[in-house]
């Protein structure tokens, strides 16, 4: 019989097979603390089980999901880029970026992408598979346990549509927030998504308020339509009402990305036609200089970056402009630049 794996269940989860095992439902509390508050790899570190039961564990679960396959330190800043491999042979890569007090972890939550957006070099792969709850967290535990800073943030920007693995971006998530898991405010975790409205709205009526940022990339559904094959689907003004209605029903500002691509939406005009689009969202706006991947598009001049942060900020009213500048830039470890690659 094969084993299941026991990383990635819930606590409810976790009792009720305790249960089943004959043994109280208190056990489940505590693998839940020993696999995420400690992040312990191994059923025989669990010392307060009985030796019994831990050998019931062995015989029926897995709990470890990921093997390190390499690990890349950036030598311009403090961030490091982990390649995994799965247990069926994918790979998958994971950001780790400490900046002042602040260590942000950026995760995959798919082994490759099936969204095709033409500037992302994960899409250019294909796409293989969703990770499962016990995947995405086993990132978070590596970094945890092997980067000397505290984890403050952590954001779902790696590879992979979080919200194409809904489910098991949410579980993840629960447990990162959950007190004895890794006890991570809400406020510390951002979904990113190309805009899939009806995960969105879905979003919107859960009763947790992690963050939620949307890739939108262009002001226009012309150009929009040529970057994000999605767009086809959900339009630009659909997914404004969406954020709109996300922040006013959570009180909580929605983040728009804007990936800024050399002569493709980095004209003035197109800076006046997304100020107009923001008009009255309470928001914040993160403009995004292109990391290059294979050569097809070029990072607007700095001067162009700079011009179209501007107008922005001189049109606003209730929204906040950000450039993000990558880190990792060395090491291929910048948005959009995860393949997975193991050479
Ligand atoms: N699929 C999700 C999350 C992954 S991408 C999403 O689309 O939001 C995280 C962010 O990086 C997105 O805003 C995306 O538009 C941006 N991005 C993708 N490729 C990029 C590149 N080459 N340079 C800069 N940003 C990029």
């Amino acid at each position: 019989m094969e084993k299941m794996c026991i990383k990635g269940m819930n606590q409810a989860e976790l009792q009720s097979l305790c249960v089943k095992a004959g043994e109280s439902k208190f056990r489940g509390v505590q693998l839940f603390e020993w696999m995420y508050r400690h992040g312990i790899a191994s059923f025989d570190s669990m010392l307060n089980v009985n030796k019994s039961f831990r050998k019931h564990l062995e015989e029926h679960f897995i709990i470890q999901t990921l093997q390190v396959e390499n690990r890349i330190q950036s030598k311009e800043d403090k961030s490091v880029k982990i390649l995994f491999r799965t247990r069926d042979n994918h790979f998958i890569e994971t950001v780790s970026m400490v900046y002042g007090d602040r260590h942000t972890v950026c995760l995959s939550s798919q082994s490759g992408c099936a969204l095709d957006c033409s500037f992302c070099a994960t899409g250019q792969g294909g796409f293989e598979r969703n990770l499962s709850t016990g995947e995405i967290i086993d990132q978070l535990i590596f970094v945890r346990g092997n980067i000397d800073q505290s984890v403050t943030n952590v954001v779902f920007m790696g590879m992979g549509e979080p919200f194409c693995n809904y489910k098991n971006v949410l579980n993840a998530a629960d447990i990162f927030h959950s007190p004895k898991g890794f006890n991570l405010a809400s406020t510390r975790i951002t979904i990113s998504t190309v805009g899939l409205l009806p995960q969105i709205k879905q979003f919107i009526t859960e009763k947790r308020r992690f963050k939620l940022a949307i890739s939108l990339n262009a002001a226009d559904d012309r150009v929009r339509n040529n970057i994000m094959p999605v767009n086809k689907k959900w339009s630009i003004a659909e997914l404004i009402k969406a954020g709109k209605e996300y922040s006013n029903q959570k009180k909580r500002q929605v983040m728009f990305e804007y990936v800024l691509l050399k002569g493709i939406n980095d004209s003035e005009n197109d800076a006046l036609q997304l100020a107009q689009l923001l008009q009255g969202i309470p928001c914040k706006l993160n403009l995004i200089p292109y990391n290059e991947t294979d050569g097809i598009y070029q990072r607007p001049d700095e001067a162009v970056i700079t011009r179209f942060s501007k107008i922005l900020h001189e049109n606003r009213d209730e929204y906040r402009v950000m450039v993000r500048w990558s880190k990792g830039q060395d090491i291929d470890a910048g948005c959009g630049q995860l393949a997975g690659q193991t050479v």
